[in-house]
């Protein structure tokens, strides 16, 4: 046993590859970790360590299998990948992981702020007891205080009324919003690339009614999109709408996918042509391109297609 040079956490196994400058291994919270001592030293620095934590936390098991070593030269691109969240999700999130984690209402979950916290992108395991504290106070958790030890919390009803409210919304929907050229020469994007890709993902596309909201922006396209929990915008066509509700997404801290036909890139609006857009020409490749960027952004979800 040693304790995990990213994160401190005990009880983790690790060996030192070359004399200490770069270390293998497994550790409860972060999962597998291949780290050079320079990157880790990088990313302390930058105050970005948690969420490098939650990156490989995060990371579905067959893409951590051809995980390279994490050097200067790529921790901040992979940091720069997740980002933070407002507390006030953050509370959503915790509270709705513990509702999952639970095998049947009146039992403990078995969500561990010791080593989950970076599921809920907190900085730490103190700030996630913390948040579970809260949310006792407020009548959402029943935990013993064992000499001031937040054992497995037991969510309440109020928990689970708030679980299933959440479970519609934004953040844990499993709705991806798709806003996209309507006329019929994009037909093909979203029927070859978007539409599979999405579901392919584990995510159910969303695209608004074409004839009565094409090329205007309403309050159903905006309550949509806070239902979503990400956007992808094709920006083929040059809308001004796409550019508009991929705004509107990214302001409210939903990840956006962009993408574009390789023959319109140089069109692209120069605001947001510094954003990693998927250029395509090859429909097949671009679906499996979009589904990988949305499992790596969001890991994979649960819907099934029927
Ligand atoms: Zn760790």
């Amino acid at each position: 046993m040693s304790s995990c040079p990213l994160c401190r956490s005990a009880n983790a196994e690790f060996r030192s590859a070359t004399k200490g400058t770069s270390f293998e291994g497994w550790c409860p919270t972060c999962t597998n970790v291949k780290i050079t001592s320079p990157a880790i030293d990088l990313t302390r620095q930058q105050g970005k360590a948690h969420l490098l934590s939650a990156f490989l936390r995060d990371l579905p098991e067959r893409n951590w299998q051809t995980l390279e070593y994490i050097t200067e030269a790529n921790v901040e691109r992979l940091t720069d990948s997740v980002s933070e969240i407002p507390l006030v999700e953050q509370f959503d999130r915790l509270l709705s992981i513990v509702c999952e984690l639970t095998p049947r209402f009146g039992e403990a979950s078995s969500f561990s702020y010791e080593k989950d916290w970076p599921l809920i992108r907190a900085k730490d395991s103190s700030e996630a007891l913390a948040m579970l504290k809260a949310l006792k106070a407020d009548g959402s958790m029943v935990a013993e205080d064992r000499s001031g030890i937040f054992v497995p919390p037991t969510a309440t009803r109020k928990a689970f009324e708030r679980y299933a409210e959440l479970k519609n919304a934004g953040p844990m929907s499993s709705q991806a919003f798709v806003a996209m050229a309507f006329a019929p020469l994009y037909a093909d994007a979203w029927h070859s690339i978007i539409k599979p890709g999405i579901v392919a993902a584990g995510y159910r596309p969303f695209r608004v009614d074409q004839k009565e909201h094409a090329d205007k922006v309403d309050d159903l396209i905006m309550a949509e999109i806070r239902r979503s929990k990400f956007l992808v915008a094709d920006f083929s066509g040059q809308r001004g709408g796409v550019y508009f509700e991929a705004g509107f997404a990214h302001g409210l801290g939903r990840p956006v996918i962009w993408m574009c036909r390789d023959e319109e890139k140089d069109k692209l609006h120069f605001d947001t042509r510094q954003y990693n857009h998927i250029l395509y020409t090859n429909f097949a490749e671009a679906q499996t391109k979009l589904r990988d960027r949305i499992v790596a952004i969001l890991g994979e979800g649960a819907y099934k297609s029927e």
